[in-house]
């Protein structure tokens, strides 16, 4: 840890410095943003403080960056975070204490009146994108909890396939239809098959759900054929965000076998906008999961002592529901769950040295999610296929509704937060998204 992550800074921008905010000056996350109105209304890259962006060009041209930091700052002029996230690791934490520096209260006032006027944007007067151009899109499964209550499901005797504690599962997923918070979600059609003596049928689906999941953007890539040792995969992962995984569960039961998850999933991925760095999670790493005793060790190209000491993140990651009558009402959403990251089996650096250890070759902006973040309480599962065993129980809402699954005009809003004690809190902002009829033909 370094003086950016000092829990005493605060800083000039007040919004940043409330207590139970997600962007005070020890996170400054990255992100794409577009001002709604104006003369400038481009993609631009930003990173958040309190309630306001840090125009990251604009702060460039009046010379808030030296060194090596500016050779950030001019990877930061394009529409997506791609080249950003090809900077080598030092010069992003070199570029990130200058920024720290900048927006700190003892800033010299003319630094933080020349950034005042002129390299901040109101939060409320912008709209976020997807963060970079998703070159490949991985979903992994590495929560056992997940994996052990959704096998139960459908293997009752058998739920834990005999390769789970051996190899971080994971599929391919598709990035073209990965959209930012607030996007709705319109129902999928698709090819179920209801009931085992009809034929199957094609309509909108019944069984539509989330899976609430932590996302790993890729910093610098590996060459095709170089597989990345596990003590430096972290040097690959530039940042995390908030995924959800949408799934049609009637789709997918009909689909999945034998090639695994296709059209049940690839109709909408919605990702939170804001890209947490790697070192502003420093203060909340954590052990890797617990294996107990029975458990085989992991295979020594996925085995490390750093891993497995501070290889997981403490990153507690909650799901809330408001459904079309909720909203009407005027309630808030309500929170179904709240899991940790470090709960999960396989640790990110696993996940990645996997992913590559074949020769694949990830590049910069790749996205990989962990899979359902789910813990051992019930009240820690993350999709409602679980919370609802597959639609045998229902959740009860406080407009006095009951779900399975989700109807049309449900919201589900996902927040990730990290807390700590000797450490400030910071937060992922929302993934948020709404979801409205299939269309009539
Ligand atoms: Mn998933």
């Amino acid at each position: 840890m370094n003086e950016t992550h000092d829990p005493s800074l605060q800083s000039w921008v007040e919004s940043a410095n409330s207590a139970d905010g997600d962007f005070p000056i020890q996170n400054l996350p990255f992100g794409i943003f577009s001002r709604r109105s104006g003369e400038e209304t481009r993609r631009k890259v930003g990173v958040a403080i309190g309630d306001q962006i840090v125009d990251v060009a604009v702060a460039a041209a009046s010379g808030t960056w030296t060194g090596s930091a500016a050779e950030v700052a001019a990877a930061a002029s394009g529409q997506s975070l791609n080249a950003l996230m090809q900077c080598s690791p030092g010069s992003l934490r070199e570029f990130r204490a200058q920024l720290s520096r900048a927006l700190e209260k003892s800033a010299g006032s003319e630094t933080a009146s020349r950034m005042q006027t002129t390299a901040l944007v109101p939060m409320a007067e912008a709209d976020m994108h997807v963060p970079a151009e998703i070159g490949d899109y991985t979903d992994f499964y590495a929560s056992i909890y997940h994996a052990t209550n959704v096998g139960r499901l459908f293997r009752p005797d058998n739920p834990l396939l005999p390769n789970y504690k051996h190899v971080p599962i994971g599929y391919h997923g598709r990035a073209s239809s990965i959209v930012p918070t607030g996007t709705r979600v319109t129902r999928p059609r698709g090819q179920t098959h209801p009931s085992e003596n009809e034929p199957p049928v094609f309509g909108p689906s019944k069984l539509l759900d989330y899976e609430a999941e932590v996302g790993f953007f890729v910093g610098q890539g590996n060459s095709l054929g170089q597989p990345v040792p596990i003590d430096e995969a972290e040097g690959h992962i530039f940042g995390v965000c908030i995924v959800n995984d949408w799934s049609a569960r009637d789709i997918q039961a009909w689909e999945y076998q034998p090639l695994g998850p296709f059209l049940a999933k690839n109709f909408a991925t919605t990702v939170s906008p804001w890209v947490l760095t790697m070192e502003a999670l420093e203060p909340f790493r954590a052990p890797a999961f617990f294996r107990p005793a029975g458990d085989p060790r992991p295979l020594p190209y996925l085995r490390s002592d750093r891993d497995r000491d501070a290889g997981g993140i403490d990153l507690t990651l909650e799901v809330y529901i408001r459904t079309g009558i909720m909203r009407d009402a005027g309630l808030r959403p309500h929170r179904v769950s709240q899991a940790s990251l470090s709960d999960m089996y396989w640790t990110p650096a696993q996940m990645l040295t996997h992913h590559a250890s074949n020769g694949c070759n990830l590049r910069p902006g790749d996205l990989f999610a962990s899979g359902t973040v789910s813990g051992p309480e019930p009240s820690s599962q993350g999709c409602l296929l679980e919370l609802t065993r597959r639609g045998a129980e229902s959740i009860r809402l406080p407009s006095g509704e009951d779900r399975k699954f989700l109807l049309d005009g449900d919201e589900i809003i996902m927040r990730g937060y990290l807390e700590r004690e000797g450490a400030a809190r910071i937060g992922t902002g929302e993934c948020a998204g709404q979801v409205v009829a299939a269309p009539s033909r």
